[in-house]
């Protein structure tokens, strides 16, 4: 494909070869859970999409090269909306990788002063301007790989003013971007070294100061809480989240990645806006969640850059009527990779999703898991017009050529973002 060339803010994309619409009226998957327009052109009206024309439909009369992108018969797929990030860190962890390679385990790094707790150390020590900086490049990279909605935790700070400062970070760094962001305060990711024989005193410091001031000072959307035996019980989530429907945010939960420990019971208890990982998850569990109606958002790149061996049963939870989300998961230590398509690979062929339920994972299961389905997640009329082109002739071609894959350009809210 020669070089995508037109107007950064097109009224029209003519030539388009294939238009994805992933739906669903009820967040469970379909059948065929996306929906394909073969030769159609797209209008696009103050950063929606305005109107699809019919397949095969001649050229709008009133297009011109001045208002008009020529997709050269590209696919057109979604923005992806990842639902699950950790961007605010400073420094990469290649190094624990290295231990890695050479046979050292997680545990063992972590023992070490190595894993959450070095990249809490930087936080500190980091200035609001610094952590913005990075954070902002971060978005950039994700955009350019298609991602045009994110969540953003917090927590790698693990004191109130450092998890406010990762949150600041974070809404200073999206609106340059142009990406949209969803901010999530996740001071209780892991009992910081200064409570290390008192947790419950910390998460008393996360409930009674850290989460309501984050919601004063509007910096947060949700608050999510890491329920793991290295982390908190089910009793000290508790409490996280009555203080954050307290504070009147919504409520999100890391559980079942490694043990399943009632987590998930409690987050229908909560009515959560989405439960996190669930690689241990039990059928009894999914059946839960399925009908409660609540996201589950699935994270394959942390069990394969960990080097474990069970991946959610993603299979099950579809055919049992669950929403899901397909998310990076992108963090230093456990899955430092920002990109989707190889995620969507990895659903494809270690939890037996097909592409096309991969694809609507990525996006509308995204939307769903963040709120935002009737806004982003598809190109429907009067979605927001979020957009990628590939140089593909159909969406299996996405996940298959693994680790290459990336779009030929994307589009926000009708504007080409220019690297
Ligand atoms: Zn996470």
């Amino acid at each position: 494909m020669t070089t995508l060339k037109g107007p950064a803010q097109p009224r029209y994309v003519t030539g388009i070869g294939t238009l994805a619409l992933p739906y669903s009226s009820s967040g469970r998957l379909p059948t065929c859970p996306i929906m394909l327009k073969r030769r159609v052109w797209l209008e696009i009206a103050a950063g929606r999409i305005a109107h699809i024309s019919a397949e095969d439909a001649n050229p709008p009369p009133d297009a011109v090269p001045d208002n008009t992108f020529d997709a050269q018969g590209s696919l057109i797929t979604p923005g992806f909306v990842d639902a699950h990030t950790h961007p605010a860190f400073v420094d990469c962890r290649s190094g624990e990788f290295v231990k890695r390679c050479r046979g050292e385990t997680y545990q063992q790094i972590a023992a070490a002063g190595g894993g959450i707790l070095s990249s809490m150390r930087a936080v500190r020590a980091a200035s609001e301007e610094e952590l913005t900086t990075l954070v902002e490049k971060r978005f950039r990279r994700f955009l350019e790989l298609g991602v045009t909605t994110i969540e953003a935790k917090s927590g790698y700070g693990l004191t109130v003013e450092d998890e406010l400062k990762s949150l600041r970070a974070i809404k200073k760094a999206a609106q340059p971007s142009g990406l949209d962001c969803c901010p999530t305060l996740l001071g209780a990711h892991t009992v910081p070294p200064e409570f290390v024989d008192k947790p419950d005193d910390y998460v008393k410091v996360v409930a009674d100061e850290m989460i309501p001031r984050a919601a004063k000072e509007g910096l947060a959307e949700a608050v999510d809480v890491f329920v793991e035996r290295s982390a908190f019980n089910v009793e000290q989530a508790r409490r996280v989240l009555e203080a954050g429907r307290s504070a009147g945010l919504k409520l999100r939960l890391h559980t079942d990645q490694f043990t399943s420990l009632g987590g998930v019971r409690l987050a229908v208890e909560y009515e959560v806006a989405s439960v996190d990982h669930c690689d241990y998850i039990s059928a009894v569990d999914i059946k839960l969640l399925a009908a409660a109606g609540i996201p589950i958002v699935l994270l394959p790149g942390a069990v394969f850059f960990l080097d474990q061996e069970r991946y959610a049963d993603a299979r099950q939870m579809v055919d049992s009527g669950c929403c899901i989300a397909l998310s990076t998961d992108f963090n230093p230590g456990s899955s430092p990779t920002q990109s989707l398509p190889l995620i969507m690979t990895l659903a494809c062929l270690k939890m037996r999703l097909t592409p096309a339920e991969a694809l609507w994972a990525a996006t509308l299961g995204g939307a769903y898991a963040l709120g935002r389905q009737s806004d982003v997640g598809t190109l429907f009329e009067d979605f927001q017009a979020d957009f990628c082109l590939w140089d593909a002739p159909e969406i299996d071609y996405i996940p298959y050529t693994f680790g290459d894959q990336r779009p030929a350009a994307v589009f926000k809210k009708g504007m080409r973002f220019a690297e």
